[in-house]
């Protein structure tokens, strides 16, 4: 539902573009200023180890709060980023911002915290864009496996291209991970070649696992998958508590979804953990001295 509401927004933009041109030329100014004036932020949503219930895992989303125009769900403005070029400087943001959110927890929590970001096709074929990963780390001066790389199947789809970025990624020791796994052109010839770490399944195989064998079937075949050639899975979209049970009896390693968390301002995470008060027993493993 999150997404088709995402898209009708941004049919509305396309269309006011169409229109009027105005709208969406303002809507890509307030973009463009967005980051200096500080209006976009990271949440952060909890990736739950199904097993024993630690989370020392979270995927950085991005929000965007315009004071004139209120806020825009990402599902309506990466698109505009997208076409605009402007989702390198934004996504340059993401990074930096998570290599110190990452620094920050770390150090707040003594325990190994990893951060997920999503990075844009566009983005992931900059030619500096694994300097630009380097320098981020470099100047947090945190574990490059602290940082994980999501991309999706587009990204991947120009093979030539993407096997000797991910290569280089792997090089520097950040993990990698495919988002919404089995929705895009996958090939397994993909999985074979590139080095990935994890497999995200998306929620569109989670929402009714319970309820349709097909949905079921793929849902144990990815995890499968990635079991048999050593990734970790994580499957997304988890919203109730039976399909947590589903995926811990078919061996998935990991969920995120409402029904563990929603993605947070990183304060509120800060909140939850100190008082030891996240729902569903979620804990942060600390690191061991
Ligand atoms: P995604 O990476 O697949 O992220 C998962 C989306 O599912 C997020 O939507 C998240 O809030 C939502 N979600 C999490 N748990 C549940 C659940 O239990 N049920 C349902 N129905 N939804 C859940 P969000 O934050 O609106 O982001 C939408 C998409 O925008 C992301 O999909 C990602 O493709 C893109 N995006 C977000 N942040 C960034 C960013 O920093 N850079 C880039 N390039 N793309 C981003
Ligand atoms: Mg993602
Ligand atoms: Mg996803
Ligand atoms: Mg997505």
């Amino acid at each position: 539902r999150v997404k088709e509401r995402g898209k009708a927004h941004y049919q509305f933009y396309r269309s006011e573009m169409n229109m009027k041109g105005k709208n969406v030329v303002s809507l890509e100014t307030n973009l463009r200023k967005a980051i200096q004036r500080q209006e976009l932020t990271l949440y952060y949503q909890p990736q739950v180890d199904l097993k024993n219930k630690n989370c020392n895992s979270f995927e950085a989303l991005l929000r965007w709060h315009s004071p004139t125009i209120g806020f825009i769900s990402p599902a309506d403005f990466i698109p505009l980023a997208e076409e605009t070029g402007l989702i390198i400087p934004i996504g340059n943001w993401v990074i930096e911002t998570a290599c110190k959110q990452i620094k920050n927890w770390s150090e707040q929590f003594s325990a190994d915290i990893r951060i997920a970001v999503n990075i844009s096709p566009k983005q992931f074929q900059q030619p500096n864009f694994i300097d630009m990963v380097k320098d981020a780390l470099g100047k947090y001066s945190i574990h490059p496996s602290s940082l994980e790389i999501e991309i999706t199947e587009g990204a991947m789809q120009n093979t030539m291209e993407a096997i000797p970025v991910l290569k280089g990624l792997k090089d520097l020791g950040v993990i990698i991970s495919v988002d919404d796994f089995g929705t895009g052109y996958s090939s397994l010839s993909y999985i074979k070649q590139f080095p990935i770490d994890v497999l995200k399944i998306d929620q569109s195989f989670v929402k009714d696992v319970l309820e349709n064998d097909k949905d079921a079937a793929i849902t144990t075949t990815i995890i499968h998958l990635g079991q048999n050639l050593g990734m970790e899975v994580i499957a997304e979209g988890v919203e109730r508590k039976e399909q947590a049970d589903f995926l811990l009896e078919a061996n998935c390693h990991k969920a995120q979804g409402f029904y563990f968390s929603k993605p947070l301002p990183s304060e509120e995470i800060n909140h939850l953990f100190k008082h030891q008060s996240f729902p569903n027993n979620i804990n942060i493993k600390r690191r061991e001295v």
